[in-house]
């Protein structure tokens, strides 16, 4: 296993749309975050809070940390200080009190909508009118510290490529809806469609990436474990 190969090897494929990389950590130790560090990568992606802290305190204070999974309202002043992107947002709550405690820190965190485009019910997310009642709230635009700078999603997890395609579609073109609907907006900048992880980011990719999420790929398959 050469992290940097596979990172490298992403990378090729990613050149040509200008998609950018997600290294998603999770469950891995801080060892291997750090081989990938020494190559020249920044940029990781870790799904639990407690987890995510540990590393940030043990590892260089230049990583740009991305917050992918599902976050709880309570947790989020563990992160505030140091998050780099929240992938996860799926409630007005919790934007909310991202708001409040970004500004404790005094900075603006940058944060995707996270949108449900699966046929499953297990994924975490938004209904697209949702994210749109979210974005025209009077509450959301008097909110200073947080900016939503894109939409996320997961697809099915499918051998069904063209559902998946279809599920992906779907995002960009809810993304495309709502720029024109809500870009002017102060603290709305949206720039960035998450989609896409090692089973399925060059389909993503074809369907508008700008930020793949991928984890086995490059740092190997994960062990879960109850004990
Ligand atoms: C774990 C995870 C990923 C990466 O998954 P891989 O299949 O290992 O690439 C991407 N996004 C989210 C939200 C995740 O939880």
């Amino acid at each position: 296993m050469n992290i940097a190969q596979n990172i490298e090897k992403i990378n090729t494929k990613l050149t040509p749309t200008n998609t950018k990389l997600v290294a998603v950590s999770k469950t891995k130790p801080a060892e291997m975050i750090q081989q990938a560090y020494d190559t020249g990568w920044r940029r990781f992606g870790e799904n639990k809070v407690q987890e995510m802290v540990e590393k940030h305190e043990a590892l260089p204070k230049d990583i740009e940390w991305h917050l992918i999974g599902h976050l709880q309202s309570n947790k989020v002043k563990y992160i505030a200080p140091f998050v780099s992107l929240v992938h996860g947002v799926d409630k007005a709550k919790l934007l909310k009190e991202v708001d409040k405690q970004a500004a404790k820190c005094d900075r603006v965190i940058n944060c995707l909508l996270q949108l449900h485009i699966a046929q499953e019910d297990t994924k975490f997310g938004l209904s697209f009118a949702e994210a749109r009642d979210i974005l025209a709230s009077e509450e959301f635009v008097a909110m200073k510290n947080v900016c939503v700078v894109g939409v996320m999603g997961m697809a099915t997890f499918t051998d069904d490529k063209t559902q998946i395609r279809n599920e992906f579609r779907s995002l960009k073109i809810f993304f495309d809806e709502i720029k024109t609907e809500f870009n002017h907006l102060p603290n709305v900048d949206l720039q960035e469609v998450s989609m896409g992880m090692s089973g399925d980011y060059e389909i993503a990719i074809e369907e508008g990436s700008t930020m793949v999420r991928v984890g086995s790929a490059i740092f190997g398959s994960r062990v879960y474990s109850n004990q």
